[in-house]
């Protein structure tokens, strides 16, 4: 099958089991410029699927790049009234919104840090509101990748751009089952199986988490009262279903912002905003990151434990096996939405308040008193390592082992 149909393949995944688009439904596709391409097919897709309209937002990673080399951080600190406006105007409509990854991790690298977090800051702090909507699942979203050159280069530095670009492409369809035959059966079936990790978790109704591993992680978190561990598809306010993230291997759901105590590594490096973090550690005491190390990106993620109270807080826990189809691979992606499923990971920041029972229709408030966290920025970081080991513990002191040697034991 040549890239040209397994790209309309993949659209149809994306459009009609991802976004799930249906009559008269409007859809925000935002992207890279060198995108244009696969989001010609998306857009003929969806309205294919009776969209009403289709509005595609572009950007471009060397125009941001120019701009945060010229442009004062007075200028970069403005976010234009008209811009919040129109984001808000989509989502008072109930607009589905389609988001495309994939940027060169190292795209910013050399730009001054502070710039980067005033413009970061002041765009999340626009957009709270709207952010706020999107977790709280007030319309449909979905995140999926898609390949582009600098992106690919830094994946597979040895090849030529070309044979880069055909071999991330098919990465890509991989981890979405787009090889398959019938990749939106393939989907049913493994959305199932997550729901099943999940209603297990949540009948257990754990106390807290312990994660050891060999690597040095020791973490105790506590989950909040009446948690809610999810997986694969989720709801929108109206009840139509959705699934946010393909691929997605995970099972999540929130600690407790008062709730974690110890020392966690990573095990994958993290692209925050086209800045590489790795080699990192961060130490808590309830809740609060009260040290932390890192080789790589040091600046980084002090500017971004800072950007306010609650960033050095956490905001998610997430299973995935060791060995899920992602991490078989052994390829390092760069890119948070494939390394994430590859890996058990936690989320600096904002949780999503539907982790919890009833937290959808909480004032915010309430969802601090029932330790729910919130802040300007949600970052998932990867811990998973071979030999992670989680134990579920019960009020009554019961201990369940969750984990051994990376892998679900339940
Ligand atoms: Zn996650
Ligand atoms: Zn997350």
């Amino acid at each position: 099958m040549n890239i040209n149909e397994q790209l309309r393949k993949y659209a149809d995944l994306v459009i009609n089991e991802g976004v799930k688009i249906k009559k008269d439904d409007v859809l925000i596709i935002r992207g890279q410029v060198e995108m244009i391409e696969f989001i010609r097919i998306l857009v003929e897709t969806a309205f294919k699927s009776g969209a009403k309209d289709v509005k595609v937002n572009y950007r471009d990673e060397y125009i941001s790049k120019i701009r945060f080399q010229n442009a004062s951080i007075e200028t970069l600190e403005e976010v234009p009234q008209y811009f919040i406006d129109e984001q808000n105007s989509h989502m008072n409509k109930k607009a589905k919104f389609l988001s495309l990854v994939g940027n060169d991790p190292n795209l910013l690298s050399d730009v001054d840090p502070n710039k980067i977090k005033t413009s970061v800051l002041s765009t999340s702090k626009a957009l709270k509101d709207f952010n706020g909507k999107m977790m709280n699942n007030e319309t449909s979203w979905c995140v999926v990748g898609a390949a582009v050159p600098s992106w690919a280069k830094v994946v597979f530095p040895d090849l030529d751009i070309d044979e880069a670009m055909e071999k991330l492409w098919n990465l890509i369809f991989y981890t979405v089952r787009v090889d398959k035959e019938n990749p939106i059966d393939e989907w049913d079936k493994h959305v199932d199986n997550l729901k099943k990790w999940s209603e297990f978790l949540n009948s257990h109704q754990f106390e807290s988490l312990k994660y050891f591993s060999e690597n040095g992680t020791d973490l105790e978190i506590k989950l909040p009262q009446n948690y809610i561990f999810s997986g694969a598809s989720e709801f929108n306010r109206s009840g139509e279903e959705f699934i946010a993230n393909m691929p997605t291997e995970e099972v999540f759901s929130m600690p407790h912002r008062d709730g974690a105590n110890g020392i966690v590594y990573n095990t994958k490096p993290l692209n925050y905003n086209g800045n590489l973090i790795d080699d990192f550690y961060l130490k808590f005491k309830d809740g609060v990151v009260v040290d932390f190390g890192a080789k790589t990106g040091y600046e980084v993620l002090k500017n971004m434990l800072d950007s306010d109270e609650g960033a050095s807080r956490l905001g998610e826990v997430a299973l995935v096996p060791y060995h899920s189809p992602i991490s078989e691979t052994e390829i390092l992606f760069y890119e948070t939405l494939y390394d994430e499923n590859a890996s058990c990971h936690l989320a600096l920041g904002k949780a999503y308040p539907t982790c919890i029972k009833d937290g959808e229709n909480m004032s915010e408030k309430e969802l601090l008193d029932n330790g729910v966290n919130d802040s300007v920025i949600h970052v998932d970081f990867m811990i998973g390592h071979k030999t992670t080991n989680i134990k579920g513990i019960k009020k009554d002191g019961t201990i369940i082992q969750i984990f051994e040697n990376g892998d679900f034991v339940i």
